[in-house]
């Protein structure tokens, strides 16, 4: 009798399963369950083409090599945010998870796109407003703190 092959084993690994490989970012791109992460991911992205197109003469969807780098660190950090799809606007964060140099390089974006935002992408700048007139939220308490009961 043939001795079972253990799982993992390559002779129970079909060779035509296609290899999922996970997105660098998730939550964002989920329009459905996250519509304010997948907006306020629209929303900057809008801004960064703005300043990019304008500063570095780049057209459409094409975005400069530095431009494409503040996007991405700026899509991760919206991915990994604590306050999910309860976020505030970063600009009125109380956790600001940005490094100090990308927290710079987005102020530069924002502070020229800003403006330019209610001429090109009208219904996003109006729920940027709105969502920045909302109160920042404290850092939520990490599940171990929230759930484990009080000390003797
Ligand atoms: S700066 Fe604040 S709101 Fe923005 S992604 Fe980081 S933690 Fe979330
Ligand atoms: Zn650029």
């Amino acid at each position: 009798m043939a001795a079972t092959p253990r799982p993992g084993h390559p002779a129970l690994v079909p060779e035509t399963i296609p290899v999922v490989v996970a997105p660098p970012t998730r939550k964002v791109q989920d329009a459905q369950r996250h519509p304010r992460l997948a907006r306020e991911l629209a929303t900057i992205r809008a801004m960064v083409a703005i300043y990019c197109h304008d500063h570095h003469a780049t057209h459409g969807d094409a975005l400069c090599a530095p431009c494409g780098e503040l996007m991405a660190y700026a899509t991760r950090r919206l991915d990994r945010c604590v306050f999910g799809d309860d976020k505030p606007t970063c600009a009125n964060c109380k956790v600001h998870c940005y490094t100090a140099d990308m927290r710079e390089q987005v102020r530069v974006v924002m502070r020229y796109a800003g403006p330019r935002m209610l001429r090109r992408h009208p219904l996003l700048a109006l729920h940027h407003v709105i969502d920045g007139r909302r109160e920042a939220p404290d850092l939520p308490a990490p599940a171990s703190r929230r759930t484990r009961s009080p000390s003797p």
